[in-house]
């Protein structure tokens, strides 16, 4: 495969995790020289297209969560929904990890935002801020159309789509 950032040649390493309640997945990491690096998981078992919804409160920000590249994450509460980009990796991470995304997302809408945008991005901010430190209560929906992402909560909801 070709760089898509200066066209080199991409070397592939892959290493394979056992997630609890979802099986083994397997991680793929194409890296450049040019330092152009990108992530994506696999399950290993064929996957059907899943919501997951779990309340998120203090304690669960260590919740584990497997996020591949193709995942919706929405949080109704603030009014949040971030579609997958180009950029968008696939990790195995916590509902932690997954906020901190959230969060960057939000930073760039507020960067590039007209000034009512960037009003309400930077209130969204300091809500979901609150929920970082443990204060406050946001549901954080998991969509993802290929089924390869997965809240491996016994307290997450799991529809099909
Ligand atoms: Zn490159």
């Amino acid at each position: 495969m070709e760089c898509p950032s200066c066209g080199g040649a991409l070397t592939l390493i892959t290493e394979t995790y056992e997630i609890p309640y979802f099986g083994m997945v397997l991680q793929s990491t194409f890296i450049c020289s040019c330092g152009y690096r990108f992530v994506d998981i696999f399950p290993f078992e064929e996957k059907i297209p899943m919501r997951y919804t779990l309340p998120v409160g203090r304690d669960a920000l260590c919740v584990r969560v497997v996020k591949s590249s193709t995942c919706v994450i929405e949080i109704p509460e603030l009014g949040v929904r971030v579609e997958p980009g180009p950029a968008s990796e696939g990790i195995v991470t916590n509902i932690e990890g997954i906020l901190r995304r959230v969060e960057s997302a939000l930073k760039t809408a507020i960067q590039w935002g007209d000034p009512d945008q960037k009003r309400k991005g930077k209130k969204i901010l300091k809500n979901l801020w609150d929920v970082l430190e443990g204060n406050g209560v946001v549901t954080v929906i998991l969509e993802d159309p290929r089924g390869f992402s997965c809240i491996v909560s016994e307290k997450a909801v799991a529809d099909t789509l």
